[in-house]
Order: structure tokens, then C-alpha cells, then sequence
């Protein structure tokens, strides 16, 4: 049985006559950018993370650079981010002049916040919150030192949408929450999509100036801005997408239960999972010190898989000049080198999964 490390034809084909009409509404709609649909999603992903506001941009990376945009952090400051994620999460600072100040992950590959404090300095302006594989961080201690040092908070919730802390929505707890549609994300887009949630009605109407040239008004233009606009049909579509959420996420809830309770190789270590935090799994990591032969086997028996992350931020290429090597984040690295992102995606079916599992078991 051959089967692949992800199938998003699957989440269309569930929902595919609604997708379908949403689409040809736009279509005959004549409004292309910037229109009703837009602002309805909008409304709508307001209402559902719980935040006042939501403004629709172009990609979660432009959701980063424009939140610590809006936020003032440039050049000469400092900004707490994971050193364990993507590397878009640390690019959103890096655009704009400031420093990233790497910090170790806990056993749930989040930013551990123990080690936080240690890391702020008099130049420090905020934090970076990364919920990766849609696991919460800990986020009340988060917020405590936020707090305790007048840090800004920023959530990079690319890969958690609808995921909670203590039943509060990741990308709700500090400044501004940055979200990705990109079409593999909980909240998938049939293209490139992004939005920044926040209660703060200043931040909102700003993020809507600076996606737009930097004009508030036709023609007029205060900053030099990007075109970072959400598109009309991204939106009429993620609107079908969002009513569907909830049932996305309890089915990947289930196919995550179902490898947990189906994979036992001392081989492979499974996802630890953090008490008081919702996850909605959009990724199923393994770890295993024998990855390489792992994948090998896994091809034979043509199941796919992917690694989720193998080169840590602070050792890619386009950030040879911070002068980071090879063993200053020995966590991260070991991360980088051990996990492994098994075949996920909503409608996989259970002759699948358990093909996966029995090879996993055999291995
Ligand atoms: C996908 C992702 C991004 C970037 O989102 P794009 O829409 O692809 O620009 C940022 N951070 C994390 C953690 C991501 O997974």
C-alpha cells in the first residue's frame, strides 16, 4: 500500500461541493481583493480564536514581519524566539532589523520557558511563542515573564489554530497572534494565506494600513507599505474551511490516539504531551536515534514521512552571519536530528494508519 506523508486532496473532497460554490461565488462576484469575503472571514476567525480583531494578509511569514512591524522592534533589539522551528518564525524578526536570541526546546520541542529568563537582556523587547506541531507552550509562565520584564508578546500560531491553554486560544495571550493558511496548516488555504489576530484596535487598523501599500485612505499613503492582501477566494474558502474546524481537528485528535495506543517499537520515542494544553496535532512527530535506516525501511514499504526540521534556525545558511555552530544549541540539534513526522493528514483511513503501525512495529 502506497502511502504518502500527506493528502490534501482528502480535505477537499469531504467538503468539495461547498468549496465549489464558495468558489464560484467569488468568481462571478466581479470583487477579486478586498471585499465582503474577506471581511467576513475576517469577522469570523475574530470569533472563533476569541481576539477582537483579525486581519486577513498575504502569508503567516508576512504575519510575523508585519506584528513586530507594528510593534516597533528594529534594529539594536532583541527577540526571544524558539531555537527549535521553522525558520519563517525567526525571519519574521530578522526582516526587520532585530536580533534573534535563541532558547532551547522542552520535551514537547516548545520553547522551554525556564530556560527564558536567562536569556533577557536590557535590549530585549519580546517573545516569540512558536506552538509547534499545534502543541500549546507553556503559556502562563510565558506571560509571567512577559509581564515581569515589559516584553511584547508575539504567538506564531502557523500550526496551532484552535489549539488552548488552560481552554484559552493560542494566538490570544499576548499582543498579537500570526496565523498561516498555507494548505498543509490545520486551517489549510487552496494557496498562500495568513492573518494576525489581536484585541488591540490600533495594531488591527495599522496591520490593515501597512498590507495595503501603507494607505488608509485610496491614494494616500502614510508608510511605505507591502501588498499583503488575503485574496477574495482564499477567504470565501477559508470560510467554508473554518465552519469545519472544530471536527478537522477532533479527527486528527483520534488518528493521534490511534498511533499512540498502536505504536510500541522501543525503537521510537512517541510525542509527549503537555498537561493543560489542547493540541490539535498538526503534525505527528516520532523520535528515533536510528532516523536514517528508519526512512530507508519506511520507503521499501512506500510509506512516506518527513522531517520537521532538519537544519535548526541557527545553523541555516542564511544565518551564517549570527555566527552559531554546531553544538550552541545541543537540544535543538538532537531535535533536528531524531524527528520524524509520520504519514497525517485528515482522511487518512484506518487500513492505512494501521499499515503504518503494524511496519512501525516491525521495525
Ligand atoms: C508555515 C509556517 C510559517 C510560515 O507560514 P507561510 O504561510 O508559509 O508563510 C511560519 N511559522 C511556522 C511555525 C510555520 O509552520
Amino acid at each position: 500500500m502506497k502511502i504518502t506523508a500527506n493528502r490534501l486532496d482528502r480535505g477537499f473532497e469531504r467538503y468539495q461541493k461547498e468549496f465549489e460554490e464558495a468558489a464560484v461565488g467569488v468568481l462571478r462576484s466581479g470583487w477579486y481583493i478586498l471585499g465582503p469575503s474577506v471581511e467576513k472571514f475576517e469577522r469570523e476567525f475574530a470569533e472563533y480564536t476569541g481576539a477582537d480583531y483579525a486581519v486577513g494578509v498575504a502569508s503567516g511569514l508576512d504575519a510575523l514581519i508585519l506584528a513586530f512591524r507594528v510593534l516597533g522592534i528594529k534594529e539594536g533589539d532583541e527577540v526571544i524566539v524558539p531555537a527549535n522551528t521553522y525558520i519563517a518564525s525567526v525571519m519574521g524578526v530578522t526582516v526587520n532589523g532585530a536580533t534573534p536570541v535563541f532558547v532551547e526546546p522542552d520535551e514537547f520541542h516548545n520553547i522551554d520557558a525556564s530556560k527564558m529568563e536567562a536569556a533577557v537582556t536590557e535590549k530585549t523587547k519580546a517573545v516569540l511563542a512558536v506552538h509547534l506541531y499545534g502543541q500549546a507552550c507553556r503559556m502562563d509562565r510565558i506571560s509571567e515573564i512577559c509581564k515581569k520584564h515589559g516584553l511584547k508578546l508575539v504567538e506564531d500560531c502557523a500550526q496551532s489554530h484552535g489549539a488552548k491553554f488552560n481552554g484559552q486560544m493560542t494566538g490570544t495571550f499576548g499582543e498579537i497572534g500570526c496565523f498561516s493558511f498555507y494548505p498543509s496548516k490545520n486551517l489549510g488555504a487552496f494557496g498562500d494565506g495568513g492573518a494576525i489576530v489581536t484585541n488591540d484596535e490600533k495594531i488591527a487598523s495599522d496591520i490593515k494600513m501597512l498590507r495595503n501599500y501603507g494607505s488608509r485612505k485610496r491614494y494616500y499613503f502614510e508608510e511605505v507599505g507591502m501588498n499583503s492582501r488575503l485574496d477574495e477566494m482564499q477567504a470565501a474558502l477559508l470560510s467554508v474551511r473554518l465552519k469545519h474546524l472544530d471536527e478537522l481537528n477532533e479527527e486528527r485528535t483520534k488518528l493521534a490516539n490511534r498511533y499512540l495506543k498502536g505504536i510500541n517499537n522501543p525503537k521510537i520515542t512517541l510525542p509527549a504531551i503537555r498537561q493543560n494544553a489542547t493540541a490539535v496535532w498538526h503534525q505527528f512527530v516520532i523520535t528515533t536515534g536510528q532516523r536514517d535506516e528508519l526512512i530507508e525501511y519506511l520507503k521499501e514499504k512506500e510509506i512516506g514521512s518527513i522531517i520537521h526540521y532538519p537544519i535548526p534556525p541557527h545553523l541555516s545558511e542564511c544565518y551564517r552571519h549570527l555566527g552559531f555552530k554546531k553544538g550552541d544549541y545541543p537540544i535543538t540539534e538532537k531535535d533536528a536530528d531524531e524527528v520524524l513526522s509520520l504519514p497525517f493528514y485528515n482522511g487518512m483511513t484506518e487500513t492505512e494508519q494501521d499499515y503504518v503501525i503494524d511496519a512501525l512495529n516491525r521495525f
